[in-house]
């Protein structure tokens, strides 16, 4: 298995931007690349701040893959690319989006720069279902929450899918230190 040098590279870069910027833990998130009716999808368990090609499994569309036990969240991705034009698909745990996303079931930025990027972000409960509506839910939306969990989002690139996971984390951020600061305010 021949791991393209271009999917190699984005990989290794964006699972790095995502580990130094705080928004996975060593061990935690994944990506995905479409490739035609297959994709290249980070292996269960890799740590993405240190991606090699041995962390790299490509899966069939029959499900089969080649290379290390795919990401647990290899059906979503599937999903993904199966109902959207997407070409690559990145899962990561950003802090304040995740803390927001308890509390609310639409997170509508309050900054600009989310305003205009991301608009709005639905926030998915987890359960039996929870597949299906996360990939329903970015057919209309860059980006969506898993309640407690995470983020997904989809992109033509891996670093637009990047581009869509720090512009919610920011924009989280600010609606968090907005309350932070409305609540010294009231107290
Ligand atoms: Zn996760």
């Amino acid at each position: 298995m021949e791991i393209p040098a271009g999917v190699m590279r984005d990989m290794q870069e964006v699972g790095r931007d995502l580990y130094q910027l705080s928004l996975v833990t060593s061990h935690g998130g994944n990506l995905s690349i479409r490739a035609g009716h297959d994709l290249w999808i980070t292996g269960t368990g890799t740590m993405l701040g240190r991606l090699k090609e041995r962390h790299i499994s490509r899966v069939g569309a029959d499900g089969r893959h080649e290379g290390p036990p795919p990401s647990s969240d290899t059906l979503l991705h599937q999903a993904v690319y199966a109902l959207t034009g997407a070409q690559a698909l990145c899962h990561a745990h950003p802090r304040h989006a995740t803390a927001l996303s308890f509390d609310v079931d639409l997170f509508v930025p309050c900054d600009l720069e989310g305003q205009l990027h991301l608009k709005e972000v639905p926030v998915v409960a987890p359960g039996p279902l929870q597949v299906e509506l996360l990939a329903s839910a970015l057919q209309s939306h860059l980006v969506v929450l898993l309640r407690g969990h995470g983020a997904y989002a989809r992109g033509q690139s891996l670093w637009e899918a990047l581009h869509w996971i720090t512009a919610l984390e920011e924009s989280a951020h600010i609606a968090w230190l907005r309350d932070v600061r409305d609540a010294a305010r009231e107290g």
